[in-house]
């Protein structure tokens, strides 16, 4: 295979962005990129920098409140919109962080993951021919999400200027206006973003909301990494003024607290877009990790200090990696939140970031993912050479996979 074309016999909703199809003709699950990058590490022994989710466990209340529920005998259905703890720990969290007033009866949903809520928010929101507009190149899900729904997925590029040496991605005010129209049912933010990185300005969530308005669009915003910032603190679109009455905000535990396999989510909205959201979500798990739940809850509580430091050591994690990508000889993207960095193979010599991702496995024991995962096939052009790398592991992972890098210098 040269190329993540699909597998052939998809129907249209089965080809994602990546190009990479979930189920094939004959009804076997075909590769996705992660799932061949994860194989290929597994076969070679190579350092898994592709999927992104921690090796380390995270704040120690948390687990302890997990078993402890297990024992209190937390462990049947909860409540559909979510257990009463953790929709009154998510408005908390809401007032405490931004300021924002979520009413925990009406305005909360508890969700299977981040990924549920987006589902059953695309689900709710968008019939055939609907346009949703997200930034490009955006989380692999969206696309395939849309697409189910019978949506148009309109995006606008992020932009990586290869002229500067510490590029930081770029949107073109311009590009924004001229994606969203009256025929735009959501805007889907995702900031921070995967893959890139990049935390929004100011100027770009404003211009959103106010097109937003104007278009009569519903904003979906995907802010699974805001405790995950380097610097500038996350913003919530919603706390923009104009945007809360038509803004879902979805986020999760999974990356704040290092439980990626619990899958707790939710997200706040205006009571009538929770209900709307609910109706397709009760269908979908009806609801899911009861005791999960009053711990995801416990970690919303703990102390500002438990946050800071969980971005503090990511962003250690993230310089011994950005230091062992400029050392292998890529020109990086230095992300001011999240779990990856991009980096550039074209100084490398090589202008397809998959070729390299195929071949990194035996010529440097490390695995990456390709940016063009995360980018329409028709305009992977401009993100060709770019390959996206994990830094949520150990700081001696992360040392040992930057000493394997540094062979690819001698090419
Ligand atoms: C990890 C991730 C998700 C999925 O979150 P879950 O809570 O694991 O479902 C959604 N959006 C983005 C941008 C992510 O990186």
């Amino acid at each position: 295979m040269s190329d993540f074309s699909p597998a052939p016999g998809l129907r249209p909703w089965q080809r994602t962005a990546a190009g990479a199809g979930l189920l094939a003709a004959d009804g076997s699950i075909a590769a996705t990129i992660f799932a061949e990058m994860s194989a290929l590490a597994q076969r070679t022994g190579a350092i898994n920098l592709g999927q992104g989710f921690p090796d380390e466990d995270g704040p120690a209340e948390v687990l302890d409140a997990a078993r402890q529920a297990i024992a209190d005998g937390v462990n049947q259905y909860p409540p559909g919109i979510g257990a009463p703890v953790l929709r009154e720990a998510i408005a908390a969290h809401q007032a405490r962080w931004y300021g924002l007033d979520v009413d925990a009866a009406s305005e909360v949903l508890v969700t299977a993951g981040a990924t549920e809520a987006l589902a059953a928010t695309i689900l709710a929101h968008v019939d055939t021919g609907d346009e949703v507009v997200t930034f490009e190149p955006s989380y692999d899900g969206y696309a395939a999400l849309i697409a189910r729904a019978g949506g148009v997925h309109r995006t606008v590029p992020l932009h990586w200027p290869p002229e500067q040496h510490r590029p930081d991605w770029r949107v073109d005010l311009a590009e924004l206006d001229a994606a969203v129209t009256d025929r735009t049912r959501l805007i889907l933010v995702n900031s921070p973003h995967n893959p890139t990185g990049a935390v929004l300005g100011d100027d770009v969530l404003e211009r959103i909301v106010e097109l937003a308005v104007r278009h009569d669009a519903l904003i979906v915003t995907d802010e699974v990494y805001e405790h995950l910032t380097f610097g500038v603190a996350h913003r919530p679109i919603a706390a923009i003024p104009g945007a809360r009455e038509r803004t879902i905000s979805i986020s999760s535990g999974g990356k704040t607290f290092a439980t990626t396999g619990w899958k707790i989510g939710w997200l706040t909205a205006p009571a009538h877009l929770v209900t709307s959201v609910l109706a397709v979500k009760q269908y979908l798990t009806y609801v899911n990790g009861a005791p999960f739940q009053p711990a995801i809850a416990t970690g919303l509580g703990l102390p500002d200090t438990v946050f800071k430091d969980a971005a503090a050591s990511l962003r250690a994690k993230r310089d011994v990696l950005t230091a062992g990508l400029e050392a292998a000889g890529f020109t990086v993207s230095l992300p001011d939140a999240g779990y990856f960095i991009v980096a550039d193979a074209a100084p490398l010599g090589y202008d397809d970031g998959a070729v390299l991702c195929r071949e990194l496995p035996d010529r440097a024991g490390v695995v990456g993912v390709p940016v063009s995962a995360f980018v329409h096939a028709d305009r992977q052009h401009a993100y060709r050479s770019l390959v996206r790398f994990a830094f949520c592991k150990r700081r001696d992972v992360l040392g040992e996979a930057s000493s394997r890098l540094a062979r690819l210098g001698s090419r």
